[in-house]
């Protein structure tokens, strides 16, 4: 099929229309194709077309599976994992890894999806609680980290930077869980890790309140609790000693380590620990409010950076996917985010370069970490 026309493309050439005469322009080829009754509409030419980077596969570092009224039988599951192939091959995804915090919430979804397509999924669980003030649980965890990589696991989760979640579990930094983190390392499993929130959690939900301001935001912040609740600066004191103290493993700061609005410190953080990567999930409608600087960060610190959604069994996923493409491959204003909130974004108009270690170079290096499975 021909080439069709991007944007950049189109500058050149109109450029070139203008300042070269006419005969420059004819049997000259452009590389795009003029509008063909036959396989193309408008639609192509419009900013919302993805059209370059279509073919540079992804591997989507973050997404999730959940119950839903669909899943709860086999034959069930087995759809939903068939359609979520069938988008992947679609969206050029090569590979989903899914996150799962607790052992009861998705671990037997997840499973179920290793075992359907083990070379398309790659499953990252988190530990168990329940037994947290036992003397034993430290040991404990550390099996049954060992446990789940036998069954297939090659990641660990964790979601302790959520200051609700704090306040009844435990500090990132708390010495229990040394033995996991240094054994993950070892392991080479690398620790995605859900490290803080969104800054405007911790303000008053106000129409200032980018996040908390819209009326359906508003159950998400904990303003009015904060003086029984962790800061956001102790939680990144709390990240620093985690990642400073276990040089060894991999932390996977997801969300950008909600740091979006704060990227000279989140420089500061990769400059100091080689140990640590990103993820993009749930991030690019935050780095879409200032997009200059937010490029300039992604394109210096792209091979620290990784692909990943959020999205889940309930997901749209076609649609939700193209809204990241978009975001991040156009300099279109206006857009809406992947995730539609309440506010609009200017695309980041990533170079190519970049886009191709954050779609899949960074996250087929770290993929191909051998991963130790304990006898
Ligand atoms: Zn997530």
């Amino acid at each position: 099929m021909k080439e069709k026309l991007n944007r950049r493309k189109f500058f050149k050439v109109t450029g070139a229309a203008v300042a070269g005469s006419a005969a420059a322009l004819s049997g000259v080829n452009y590389g795009f194709a003029p509008l063909d009754k036959t396989e193309q509409t408008l639609a192509d030419y419009s900013p919302y077309h993805r059209t370059d980077m279509q073919n540079v596969p992804v591997i989507n570092m973050h997404t999730h599976v959940r119950d839903t009224e669909n899943n709860t039988t086999t034959e069930g599951l087995d759809a939903e994992v068939k359609s979520r192939l069938a988008v992947m091959d679609k969206m050029n995804i090569k590979k989903d890894i899914i996150l799962v915090s607790s052992r009861d919430k998705g671990e037997r979804i997840a499973l179920h999806y290793l075992k359907t397509a083990p070379e398309r999924f790659i499953y990252y669980p988190g530990l168990d609680f329940n037994e947290m003030d036992k003397p034993d649980w430290p040991d404990k965890m550390v099996r049954h980290m060992e446990e789940n990589v036998r069954i297939g696991a090659r990641g660990l989760k964790m979601i302790l930077g959520k200051p609700r979640t704090q306040e009844f579990c435990m500090p990132m930094d708390d010495p229990r869980l040394d033995p996991v983190y240094a054994r993950a390392g070892e392991l080479g499993l690398p620790i995605a890790y859900h490290s803080n929130d969104p800054e405007e959690f911790f303000y008053p939900p106000n129409r200032f309140n980018f996040w908390c301001g819209g009326e359906h935001q508003k159950d998400k912040g904990f303003a009015d609790r904060l003086h029984e609740l962790v800061s956001r600066e102790e939680l990144i004191r709390q990240q620093e000693n985690m990642i400073s103290k276990h040089p060894g493993t991999t932390f996977i700061l997801v969300h950008m380590a909600f740091l979006n609005r704060q990227l000279a410190l989140l420089a500061d953080i990769l400059d100091r620990h080689p140990n640590v990567l990103l993820d993009l999930s749930a991030a690019i409608e935050e780095l879409g409010r200032s997009p200059m600087e937010s490029a300039q960060f992604m394109t210096y610190y792209s091979d620290r950076i990784l692909f990943g959604t959020d999205g889940s069994s309930h997901t749209d996923w076609e649609p939700f996917l193209h809204r990241h493409f978009i975001c991040l491959e156009t300099d279109e204003d206006n857009l809406q985010g992947p995730y539609r909130r309440a506010w609009n974004i200017h695309g980041l108009n990533l170079p190519k370069d970049a886009l191709e270690n954050i779609y899949y170079k960074n996250a087929e290096k770290l993929l191909a970490q051998p991963v130790i499975i304990p006898k």
